[in-house]
This record gives C-alpha cells, sequence and structure tokens, in this order.
C-alpha cells in the first residue's frame, strides 16, 4: 500500500491549516538530500491563534475529570502504537533515524497511557495554625508551550504533552524545523481520538520566529523544552521577561562513564558503545567521555573499538542498518570540524573518515587533555574520548570538570565504591553498572547544571504542569 500524503500544515483549534503567510520551508531527506516536504512556516500570527485556541479550549478541559480526560489520552496511545511503522519511516526520511533502533511510538504511547490512569496529585491540609483548617489546591496553569528538538521528536512530544494535557492544561507544541513530521502526523491522530479543538494545537517552523513568539507569549504561563544549552539560555530570558513563566528544560550532556578494574569489562563495552553510537551519537545523555581505569585501558579500548567500527552504516529504513545519517548538513560538519579539533589535542584510534553522504564513521579519540575543547562541547556525533585514570577520586574529579550534568555512569562491582562515586558525580541521574539510555521512566530525569532547570517522568512531570494553591480557612470556635 502506497504511504499516505505527508501532513505539512498547521494544526490550530482543532484543524489542519496552512500558515497566515502562506509560506513554507524545505525539509530535506537525511539520506538523500532531496526534498522529502515543503512544510509550513508559523508567523507569529499562527503562534496568536494557536495560543488564542488554547486558551479558549482550557476552561472546558480543565473542568473534566482526570477520568475524562484520560478517556482522550488512551485513545490516542492506541493510535500511536497502530501508527508505528508510519512514524519510524518519517523519522528515518527526514532525520535518518534507522528504523532497526526506532521504539519510540511504544515508549511514547506508554507516557499518554501511563497519564490516562495516572494517580492524579491531590493537595495536603493542616491543622497546625490554631483556629484554621489549612488546605491546599492543585490546579493546572492553563496554557502549557511546548519546544522540541529533532533527535527523538515523538518521545519529546509525548513526554511533555502526556502529563501537560493530564493535568488539564490546554498545549501549543513547536515542533524543531529540522523534524516536523511525526508531530504533525500524531496531531492528525489526536484529532482522530477526538480531542476538543484548541485543547493540543502543533507549529512547525524555525526557533527564532515561533519558537520566540512562544516562550515571549503572555497567555502562555508554562514554557517546556528540550534543546540545547545555547536556546535554553537564550528563551529562558524571554520567559523571564515576558511574564516570568513556569520552565521546566531538558539541555545537552557531556556525559561520563567510569569504567573500574574490578568491573565487567564485556557489559561495560557493550553498553558505553551502544549509549555513544545510538542515532549517530546524537542523543543527549550519550557517554561521549570515558573514563577508564589505567590498568585495564588498552584491552577495553580494544574491546570497545571492535564493537563500536562494526556498527553498519547505511539506509535507515533498511531493518539490517543500526549507524544512519546525522540529521542534516549542519551537524555533520559541526561533528566534522570536532573530528579535526580532537586530531589536533588528542590520539585518533579509528580509521580517517571514509563515509560519504551525511554519515560519520564511529571515530574514538584517547589521550585528550582534559581542557581541550572536544571534552567541553557537546559533539552530538559518534565521537568518543575514552581517558584514563588511575584512583577513585582522580575518576570523580575528571568526570565532573564540565558545566554538564545530565548522565553519568559507573561500572564496578563493589558496592561501596559505587556508592561513593554515584553520590559524589554532579549528574541528574547516575547508572551504576548501566549507561545511557536511561532505564527508569518512572525516576525523576533531567539535569544538574547547565544540563537542566527541573525534572520530568512519570508523577514528577504531572507536578511540574500544575500550580499549588494555599487556601487557608478561619474556623470559628476551632482551637
Ligand atoms: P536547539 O536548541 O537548536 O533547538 C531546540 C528547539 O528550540 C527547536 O524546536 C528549535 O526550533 C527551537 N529554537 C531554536 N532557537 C530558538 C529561539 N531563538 N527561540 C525559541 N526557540 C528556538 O536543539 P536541537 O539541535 O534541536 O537539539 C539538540 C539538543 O537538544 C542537544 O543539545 C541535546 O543534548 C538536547 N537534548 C536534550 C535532551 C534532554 O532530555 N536533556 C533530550 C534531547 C535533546
Amino acid at each position: 500500500m502506497a504511504p499516505a500524503p505527508i501532513e505539512t500544515r498547521l494544526f490550530i483549534n482543532g484543524e489542519f491549516r496552512p500558515s497566515s503567510s502562506n509560506e513554507t520551508f524545505d525539509l530535506p531527506s537525511a539520506t538523500s538530500g532531496s526534498l522529502l516536504a515543503k512544510v509550513y512556516e508559523a508567523t507569529e500570527d499562527d503562534v496568536d491563534d494557536a495560543v488564542a485556541a488554547a486558551k479558549a479550549a482550557f476552561p472546558a478541559w480543565a473542568a473534566l475529570s482526570p477520568f475524562q480526560r484520560g478517556r482522550y489520552l488512551v485513545r490516542l496511545a492506541d493510535l500511536i502504537v497502530e501508527s508505528d511503522a508510519e512514524l519510524a519511516r518519517l523519522e528515518a526520511e527526514s532525520m535518518g533515524r534507522p528504523v532497526s533502533t526506532y521504539f519510540d511510538a511504544t515508549v511514547g504511547s506508554k507516557y499518554f497511557r501511563y497519564f490516562s490512569e495516572a494517580a492524579y496529585p491531590q493537595g495536603s491540609s493542616s491543622l497546625n495554625t490554631p483556629g484554621f483548617v489549612n488546605i491546599t489546591l492543585k490546579q493546572p496553569v492553563g496554557v502549557v508551550a511546548a519546544i522540541i528538538p529533532w533527535n527523538a521528536p515523538l518521545i519529546f512530544f509525548c513526554k511533555k504533552l502526556a502529563p501537560a494535557l493530564a493535568a488539564g492544561n490546554a498545549v501549543v507544541l513547536k515542533s524543531s524545523e529540522k523534524a516536523p513530521l511525526t508531530s504533525l502526523y500524531v496531531a492528525g491522530l489526536a484529532q482522530k481520538a477526538g480531542f476538543p479543538a484548541g485543547v493540543l494545537n502543533v507549529l512547525s517552523g524555525h526557533g527564532p520566529v515561533s519558537g520566540a513568539a512562544l516562550a515571549s507569549h503572555m497567555d502562555v504561563r508554562a514554557l517546556t523544552f528540550t534543546g540545547s544549552n545555547r536556546t535554553g539560555k537564550l528563551i529562558a530570558k524571554m520567559a523571564t521577561d515576558s511574564n516570568m513563566k513556569n520552565i521546566i528544560f531538558e539541555l545537552g550532556g557531556k556525559s561520563p562513564a567510569i569504567v573500574f578494574d574490578d568491573a565487567d569489562i564485556d557489559a561495560a563495552v557493550r553498553e558505553t558503545q551502544f549509549s555513544i553510537q545510538l542515532i549517530s551519537g546524537q542523543t543527549c545523555m550519550a557517554n561521549s567521555r570515558i573514563y577508564v581505569h589505567r590498568s585495564i585501558a588498552e584491552s577495553f579500548i580494544d574491546k570497545f573499538k571492535a564493537a563500536f567500527t562494526s556498527a553498519r552504516l547505511g539506509d535507515p529504513t533498511d531493518p539490517t542498518v543500526n549507524h544512519g545519517p546525522q540529521a542534516d548538513n549542519i551537524q555533520h560538519a559541526t561533528v566534522l570540524r570536532y573530528i579535526e579539533l580532537g586530531k589536533k589535542t588528542g590520539k585518533l584510534v579509528t580509521e580517517e573518515q571514509s563515509a560519504s553522504g551525511l554519515y560519520i564513521n564511529p571515530t574514538i579519540f584517547t589521550d585528550v587533555p582534559e581542557d581541550a575543547q572536544i571534552m567541553k562541547d557537546e559533539i552530538f556525533g559518534p565521537v568518543v574520548v575514552i581517558n584514563t585514570f588511575d584512583t577513585e577520586t582522580e575518576a570523580v574529579a575528571k568526570a565532573n570538570n564540565t558545566e554538564h550534568g545530565l548522565y553519568a555512569a559507573v561500572y564496578t562491582k563493589d558496592l561501596d565504591r559505587a556508592m561513593r562515586v554515584a553520590s559524589k558525580l554532579e549528574a541528574g541521574t547516575v547508572g551504576v553498572n548501566c549507561t545511557s539510555p536511561t532505564k527508569g521512566d518512572d525516576m525523576p530525569f533531567g539535569g544538574q547544571k547547565g544540563s537542566g532547570v527541573q525534572r520530568e517522568s512519570y508523577m514528577h512531570s504531572i507536578e511540574t504542569f500544575m500550580e499549588t494553591k494555599s487556601v487557608l480557612i478561619k474556623v470559628e470556635g476551632l482551637c
């Protein structure tokens, strides 16, 4: 059967429509570079329309019981699962994500399913003030804006919208200009699931236009953002300068993994190389810095190199391929630039680049000074540095020598050491004898230091989309 035509219009107030300017931007295929689609570019007027639709839809949506809202969420979860193959195809074609590693519809739909039945947050009560019965109310904030990146767009769509909607908010989401198609596809599924008009709106377009308009909008009360630190800093200012929005920010990483000499080396190799190879190194929590105890370094590096370089590069729609192209030519050029920088400061232990198109061969550097730029910046490609250490204190100091703090891992069989190191690592999540991608969906996820503000997870997320109001009730005769 021929694939369904690709939806490229904006989804505002329950309907698909062209942008107010009728202008489009080109979306190239990451694999062939040819034009995949012309996508409508949202203008500031479109942002105003989407926010106005959300604001109008909010009171009726918030007035439903969590159970009633949950019925829409579970219908959407089912439709996402049914669309798994189509969603995988769209992401393979637009940003090169191999279909063989596509688990996003399964993971994403779980968010909608979970929040359709989640234990709904309740307020508390207090008799601690004589003469008063005091209570707290948990209430939705109103209109929530979500701005998401391109590397796993469906997961971020679901991770942000499911709790925001379950909490009773109405939402306007802006997808990344590099990967707008699955967000529009899921908007179509939401329409099919019967969501009331205006409750869920989806815009496509570039950050400085529609993203900035959303982040500055006076009728948006909370802004949930996943993306780079650079954009995070910009839009935090917009969110504050406009109307002091609540912000939930998930930003970049430069995640370390520490491998001690008593670790299961084969397991550590298998997992750390998967972490940095997944989506061609384009994941926020990838362990891009690995610190290995000097006594096992040679054997670790040999095994790591064999595993990492065995990645099968090719057409991401081919189910036998596990390493696709970088998402676009900007991303590709950036990674190559860092590889050249790495060659000036460290030792390249893999072959010179031979891949063509937007592909990058898995690349390993060793012996890189800790203050080199490739140790500091998030490269977002299949490039890893493997350095050595002698003592636990040195390993922790090196791992923490970064402005990022998203994820860290420690491999050792010594439980005391694992717990000492885990407590000292400056990261929102620490894996002990495991690494990213993260395992616990119900555990808070987010960054310390420059890697973010707030946490996301099953129950934690719904709380971030609600206000807590104290109501102080004076009661005559109560002592
Ligand atoms: P990005 O910051 O370039 O873009 C993210 C989103 O912000 C896009 O929708 C973009 O259009 C928008 N944007 C860009 N400039 C803007 C502006 N001036 N005003 C408003 N919006 C603007 O990031 P990216 O390249 O799409 O994604 C990769 C980054 O995301 C990496 O740094 C990665 O680590 C991070 N990331 C973090 C997590 C996490 O959970 N911590 C997960 C995935 C990705």
